[in-house]
């Protein structure tokens, strides 16, 4: 048996090597074990057909904190965004195609109606000012709901931020965490095409009912986001988004982690009522003063743990947590660009170089979802699509290109005990065959595929009912809820276990936030051992 880590990390996301990388800054010995052969967890670049390279699971940047960026060296480290051209959303026979340019876009959206643009101008300036404050919190610890002086602390600034809203701002504020994003829809739009491109862009986000309330939280990944200072925008990561988690992987290295793969953990052990390290899955045991999972709760604590460690109470509560995004991706390897039916064919033109989304109407999505929640298959799904290659040459051979298609709703558990082994080759035929028709010679271009089911995002890639946020962003799941009150400041009810992955505080998507904080909490902890 090894001893003397300071700190071993179980699985290298990116959120375990921010951590890793943060303890490292401070002078910390620390160990990341990954179970798969690469780092990066939901955020990697991989070869899906000789010479060509996808971002395989997350394919788009927006919510990286600058300050991770900034502290983590990530640019020195490789790391670079590209911005698209625009996003063409295609509803039915319609399509809308959005730049950067103002006056172009207002006159697209004069197409379905005369008040719209500005009402949307409108509703994105609500969500940016809501953001604000929600920006804010990402990297503060969420308050304990057994407070303290601290917690005192950081509810009053939460407090002073909602204070510089007006009583307007506040009032929307409350609207967006709790109203359905059907009425939030209904109140600010005039036009189909305009209400269903909203509702697409909280669908992504989400797995419930429009019409649920609280289903208008995803709007708030509209608005936290920040690149480079750039307020809410969303950009695409130069060789993919594992560049991201390389650098990050080669700064930890450079601060003295060791980071090593292949290595799953079978147990996290526990002696004298402290994590002691962990056992891997090839028998070899490993010593340190703490350990911090970037798995998610229900893996960290229902599986990693022997359960005679937890209270049974708070286990049953992990139990309870709800999953599932019902989210699948098929990535294409092309060996041209396929047209699009809405303009000229055989020309590149700059909406292949931009975020592409099919989608059915607000009627249609709400029927993509009841289906999903017994087990069928979506007819019209929602299609998230992005060409990377088209705007970066270091991913297919040259005049060849990649496709990243998000596929929603596609729910894990399968009605009639079917299995996604049996069917997911036929379910990729399928998305083919209904995107062909936007794409009409999509089929003629494919060279190679990746699908990759529900059931192979938990399998392979380690998200727990195919969760792609580690746990539901709802309000009872999110802030000094998340996972639990009891482990939502990092620490656990185990003594030296912590938590940095998505499943705590501020949540999924690809922030480094939790990882952030969770080291923060570490630094300070072991300072007072
Ligand atoms: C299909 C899909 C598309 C997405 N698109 C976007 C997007 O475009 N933009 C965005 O911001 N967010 C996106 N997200 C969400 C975002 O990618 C995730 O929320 C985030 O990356 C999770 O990061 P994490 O570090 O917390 O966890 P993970 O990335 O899940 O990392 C956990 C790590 O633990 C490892 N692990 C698991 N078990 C063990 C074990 N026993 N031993 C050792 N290691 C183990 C895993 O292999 C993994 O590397 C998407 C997610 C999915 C699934």
């Amino acid at each position: 048996m090894s001893i003397g880590y300071d700190a071993i990390i179980v699985g290298g996301g990116h959120n375990g090597l921010t951590a890793a990388g943060y303890l490292g800054k401070a002078g910390l010995k620390v160990l990341v074990l990954e179970k798969r052969s690469m780092v990066g967890g939901a955020v990697v670049t991989e070869e899906i057909h000789p010479g060509y390279h996808v971002s395989t699971i997350s394919y788009v940047v927006s919510l990286l904190r600058d300050e991770v960026t900034r502290d983590l060296e990530l640019k020195k480290h490789g790391y670079s965004t590209i911005k698209t051209d625009g996003i063409l959303c295609i509803c039915n026979d319609n399509y809308l195609f959005l730049t950067d340019d103002k006056n172009h876009n207002r006159k697209e959206v004069a197409r379905f109606s005369r008040t719209d643009y500005d009402a949307m101008e409108k509703f994105d300036a609500m969500v940016q000012e809501a953001g604000r404050v929600v920006r804010k919190q990402m990297l503060m610890e969420a308050p304990k709901l057994n407070i303290g002086i601290t917690d005192l602390i950081s509810l009053g600034k939460m407090g002073l931020e909602v204070r510089k809203l007006s009583a307007k701002h506040r009032h929307r504020l409350f609207q967006l965490f709790t109203s359905s994003a059907y009425d939030l829809i209904e109140r600010w739009f005039e036009s189909p095409m305009i209400k269903n491109m909203y509702a697409s862009s909280c669908f992504s986000g989400n797995y419930a009912s429009l019409k649920q309330p609280s289903s208008a939280i995803p709007f708030f990944h509209m608005a936290v986001g920040e690149l480079d200072g750039e307020l809410g925008a969303w950009r695409l990561v130069k060789g993919g988004m594992g560049s991201i988690t390389q650098a990050m992987a080669s700064f930890a290295r450079s601060k003295g982690v060791e980071i090593i793969t292949d290595a799953p953990v079978k147990e996290i052990m526990i002696e004298n009522g402290r994590a002691s390290g962990v056992l891997l899955e090839n028998g070899n045991k490993i010593k340190a003063r703490c350990v911090l999972a970037n798995t998610d709760p229900k893996r960290t604590f229902l599986k990693l743990l022997d359960q005679k460690h937890l209270d049974p109470e708070f286990a049953k509560d992990i139990k309870q947590i709800r999953m599932g995004h019902s989210s699948l991706k098929l990535n294409l390897a092309l060996k041209g660009l396929p047209d699009i039916r809405f303009f000229e064919q055989g020309k590149e033109g700059p909406w292949h170089r931009s975020d592409i989304t099919i989608f059915p109407d607000i009627k249609g999505m709400e029927e993509n979802y009841f289906a999903a929640a017994v087990g069928k298959l979506p007819k019209e799904p929602r299609l998230e699509i992005v060409m990377p290659s088209t705007v970066d040459d270091t991913l297919a051979p040259a005049g060849h290109h990649v496709m990243s298609i998000l596929a929603k709703y596609f729910p894990y558990e399968l009605a009639d005990n079917a299995s996604w082994d049996d069917i997911k080759e036929d379910v990729a035929d399928q998305i083919i065959d209904y995107l062909s028709i936007s794409m009409p010679n999509i089929r003629e271009l494919i060279v190679g595929r990746k699908m990759i089911s529900p059931l192979d995002l938990e399998r392979e890639y380690g998200l727990t009912e195919a969760d792609i946020f580690h746990g539901k962003h709802d309000l009872d799941q999110l802030f000094s809820f998340r996972p639990h009150p009891e482990a939502a400041q990092y620490r656990t009810p185990v003594k030296d276990l912590y938590l940095c992955g998505s499943g705590v505080h501020p949540g999924g998507g690809v922030t480094g936030a939790p990882g952030h904080n969770a080291a923060r909490r570490v630094i300070s902890d072991l300072k007072k051992k």
